[in-house]
């Protein structure tokens, strides 16, 4: 298998790593003595056009994948900041992934781009005190009514909740069914 990263490959790696060269040891460490979000890195990746790796051109993403997302973080994993500067950025690399699969044209302009500008911040609400991977088992419930969707339910672990402005929330909207009354194959 030929592991030979192409000239785009290279150009993301060495172009991460430039925008990560500004920000030094003191930065990080300023950061986490003072629990503050690590926003002037968070706006140099957004200027730099990282933010929207894997987002749809037409929304000013670079519509890219996941080789060149693990190459972006690797990238940043190894700079001063490690899993701090990471995790300030991971979200946008896969938690509005469903819109970008799913939403229609609106969605995709109304909610992506705020997040590849830096305008906005997302988080990603799956896990519950009492389901972890086993996804289908999340209680977080949202009813339809006549204003939109009443949620009620616990989120638990939300990297970045502190400082998000959106969160693409997991939730059920019908009931789960025990495993006796699921159809066998
Ligand atoms: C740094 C960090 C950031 C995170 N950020 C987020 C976030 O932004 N949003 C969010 O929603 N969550 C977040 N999480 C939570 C993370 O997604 C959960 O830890 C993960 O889903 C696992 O859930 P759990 O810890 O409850 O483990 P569990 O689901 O309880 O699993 C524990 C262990 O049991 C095993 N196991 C589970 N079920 C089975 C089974 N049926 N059969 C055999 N083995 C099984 C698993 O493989 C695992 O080894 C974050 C976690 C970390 C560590």
């Amino acid at each position: 298998m030929d592991f030979k990263l192409t000239e785009q490959q290279l150009a993301i790696d060495e172009g991460v790593r430039k925008v990560c060269a500004q920000f030094d040891d003191q930065y990080w460490t300023d950061c986490e003595s003072n629990l503050r979000f690590r926003e002037e890195y968070y706006q140099a990746m957004a200027q730099g056009g990282w933010l929207g790796i894997t987002m749809p051109e037409e929304v000013g993403g670079a519509g890219l994948g996941v080789t060149e997302v693990a190459i972006m973080m690797q990238a940043a994993n190894s700079s001063n900041g490690s899993y701090s500067a990471a995790s300030a950025i991971h979200i946008n690399m896969f938690g509005p992934h469903a819109i970008v699969e799913h939403g229609t044209p609106e969605q995709k302009q109304c909610w992506l781009r705020p997040l590849i500008e830096g305008r906005q911040k997302a988080c990603f609400g799956v896990t519950e005190p009492d389901a972890g991977l086993d996804t289908t088992s999340i209680k977080t419930f949202a009813t339809r009514t006549n204003e939109g969707y009443l949620v009620k339910g616990r989120k638990m672990w939300t990297s970045t909740g502190q400082v998000a402005d959106k969160i693409l929330l997991l939730t059920r909207t019908s009931a789960k069914k025990s495993a006796k009354s699921r159809p066998t194959a």
